[in-house]
């Protein structure tokens, strides 16, 4: 491949161009990789180089939920960055001091210490360690319809085809079905003592069982009321802890602040990142229980990056928390949800290509099927790994075409929009999602 010199005054579509042959895409044929140029992104809205403009509907991977305009976390960031740039984790700064103690407040119960990192990724591959160490037991069980990150430890605990490429990964890592209502033979509940029995036969070898409260990019999966509460018992019974991932489904993403608040859970160990700063800067953030935190006094916690807790990034994740409470963005998420959920509502009513859906608070999954009797998807699982576009992606494109932007895997569309959302936005965008669902109803009559 030629290297291309970059112009003094790139044309439009230059950068794009540079960029696509000098930069990988992720998850990505690279051949239909097609980066669209951001020139600006204020409040809920960002611009493309061509001067679209687009209602950021799904805050962009599910994570900027402060919008794009929160100056007081760009301030944190710039003076932080003016004041000492960079210290190694064995110094410390005001921010990660408070921003630890502003974690165990937040979090539920007894979860009182952390480790930073700097992705979700890595919150949850910390924790897999971390569970290990602690039970001195290696398995860790999750579940079919999951992503945890990208890593070989995160990706082996991954449930979704994204894992199928890098299969066989780590040992130690078994699936379980999940709490799929829609989609699933097993009834949410049954699906919870089969893993029960999956405790019981593996014997006493299970470090933990690792969940997302509510599953994220596998369809905005919502369990009934006694299933977190159920299988943090089933874990506990067999000696395993319990691991929420709460990357996607935490800082008021769901109305509460965090996913497993919904369900009245407090688990031994609570992943975190993208909410954590609200995108401003990467952060990753894995805190356990103290009995858990006690354990390391007297065993080496082996674990560690160069970036553990950078203080630009934990200066605007300290600065998002303020934010999240001082605009009560948390309650506002909750009042909005049930605006947004009545909108979707509206959709489904309307829409025969409309099979299920689902949510709470302002993260909300709108699944589509081509025959709504049998339930039958657009598109299989496996088309996540697979090359071209699946009729879900031309729901988005034409969304897209009218002005927000929405994210979809595989069937479902996944709408999670800033918390500082208005009503005015909404109905806009669900006018664009309104548009892109005539694309799906037609498909079905194909
Ligand atoms: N865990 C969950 C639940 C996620 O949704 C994600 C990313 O989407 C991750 C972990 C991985 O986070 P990151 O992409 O920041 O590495």
């Amino acid at each position: 491949m030629a290297k291309r010199e970059y112009p003094a005054e790139p044309s439009l579509n230059e950068v794009e161009e540079t960029d696509k042959e000098h930069v990988f895409g992720t998850w990505s044929f690279q051949k239909e990789v097609s980066p669209t140029e951001v020139v600006d992104a204020d409040g809920v809205r960002f611009t493309t180089a061509d001067g679209e403009e687009y209602i950021d509907f799904s805050s962009q991977l599910m994570c900027s939920n402060l919008g794009h305009s929160a100056d007081k976390v760009s301030e944190a960031v710039a003076e932080q960055v003016r004041e000492a740039a960079y210290v190694a984790p064995n110094y410390t700064t005001e921010a990660r001091a408070k921003l630890g103690a502003k974690l165990a407040e937040v979090t539920p119960g007894d979860l009182s210490k952390t480790f930073f990192s700097t992705s979700g990724t890595e919150a949850v591959e910390a924790a897999i360690k971390i569970a290990r160490f602690y039970t001195g037991k290696q398995k860790i069980i999750s579940r079919y319809r999951s992503y945890h990150g990208a890593t070989y430890g995160s990706i082996s605990v991954t449930g979704d085809p994204r894992r199928l490429k890098s299969e066989p990964g780590i040992p130690g890592t078994i699936k379980a079905p999940d709490p799929y209502a829609y989609g699933s033979t097993l009834d949410p509940m049954e699906s919870v003592e089969y893993i029960d029995e999956m405790l019981e036969l593996e014997g006493d070898t299970v470090a933990a069982i690792l969940v997302e409260p509510i599953v994220g990019s596998n369809g905005i999966l919502v369990p009934p009321e006694e299933y977190l509460p159920r299988l943090k018992e089933i874990a506990h019974d067999h000696g395993a802890l319990l691991i929420c991932d709460e990357v996607m489904s935490g800082f008021g993403r769901t109305g509460e602040w965090f996913g497993s608040d919904v369900f009245d859970v407090e688990p031994d160990i609570m992943t975190m990142a993208k909410g954590l700063t609200g995108a401003y800067q990467p952060l990753g953030a894995t805190i356990v229980n103290s009995e858990i935190a006690d354990h390391f006094e007297e065993n080496m916690l082996c674990h560690g990056h160069t970036y553990a807790g950078h203080p630009a990034a934990v200066a605007a994740g300290l600065a998002t928390l303020e934010t999240y409470q001082e605009e009560n963005l948390i309650e506002r998420a909750n009042e909005m949800g049930e605006y947004l959920s009545e909108h979707i509502d509206e959709l489904a009513e309307k829409h025969p290509s409309v099979g299920d859906t689902r949510g709470v608070g302002l993260f909300r999954g709108i699944e589509l099927t081509k025959d709504p009797e049998e339930r039958v998807p657009f598109g299989k699982r496996e088309d996540k790994i697979s090359s071209g576009s699946t009729v879900v992606d031309e729901v988005t494109t034409t969304a897209k075409e009218h002005g927000a932007y929405v994210a979809n895997m595989i069937n479902t569309l996944i709408i999670a929009p800033p918390l500082t959302i208005t009503e005015d936005e909404i109905d806009e965008a669900i006018k664009a999602i309104d548009a892109g669902l005539k694309v799906s109803d037609n498909a079905m009559k194909i």
